[in-house]
């Protein structure tokens, strides 16, 4: 993904009643604006501005001299994959093969509801919720401020921002309101699904380059 504000999948008003058209102007047209700004100017700087977010994120994790740098970077994606994650006809139980993993590594939907809102209510101050595939497990796991899954080598499925910029102005401070309502009614499984689909493939490749480059130091 390059550095942009990436356009919205639906319409401002799209997500209404559960996400305002004047939570997404402020939230999509400045916060992420924002970001995203800030990213291009500063990956300017080290000359990065012409890499795609995901190795600037990558290249920058946990370097105290690039801190800015990841912290917007990691925002602008993180957002980007937000928006992607939330659908005006979402919400409810998953189909295909998302359905079954959820069965399979945590036991079901109603398990995931549960963990996922606990994870995106227990999460302190501003942060994130995901689900993720780690070692070809589907997980659910919180991040602080501006990190990412994808700094830690997970293939994020869905996630959902905790940040107050995402709820004050529809839900004040009632967190667990907001979090129940995406849930219920704006999760887009499709987009989990495609997301499930392109880690396991990436994931039988990574073995595969694993077992040629075992076999070529055995001789083989
Ligand atoms: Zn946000």
């Amino acid at each position: 993904m390059q550095i942009a504000l990436p356009q919205l999948p639906y319409a401002l008003d799209a997500l209404e009643p559960h996400i305002s058209r004047a939570t997404l102007e402020l939230h999509y047209g400045k916060h992420h604006r924002a970001y995203v700004e800030k990213t291009k100017a500063l990956a300017k700087e080290v000359h990065l501005a012409d890499q795609p977010l995901e190795r600037i994120i990558r290249q920058t994790a946990g370097q105290e001299a690039h801190r800015a740098l990841f912290n917007n970077a990691a925002q602008a994606w993180n957002h980007a994959f937000y928006w992607r994650s939330l659908d005006p006809k979402g919400g409810g139980k998953p189909t295909g093969e998302i359905a079954e993993r959820l069965e399979e590594d945590l036991g079901g939907h109603a398990v995931f509801v549960e963990q996922f809102a606990a994870a995106a209510g227990g999460q302190f101050g501003s942060g994130w919720a995901w689900l993720v595939l780690e070692d070809d497990q589907l997980k659910i796991k919180q991040t602080s401020n501006a990190d990412t899954p994808l700094a830690h080598g997970q293939v994020p499925l869905l996630t959902l921002d905790v940040w107050e910029h995402a709820y004050y102005l529809d839900y004040q401070n009632r967190r667990p309101e907001y979090i129940a309502a995406v849930i219920e009614h704006l999760i887009n499984w499709d987009f989990a699904n495609r997301n499930l689909d392109r880690g396991t493939v990436a994931a039988s490749a990574a073995e595969r380059i694993d077992e040629t480059a075992r076999g070529r130091r055995r001789g083989l």
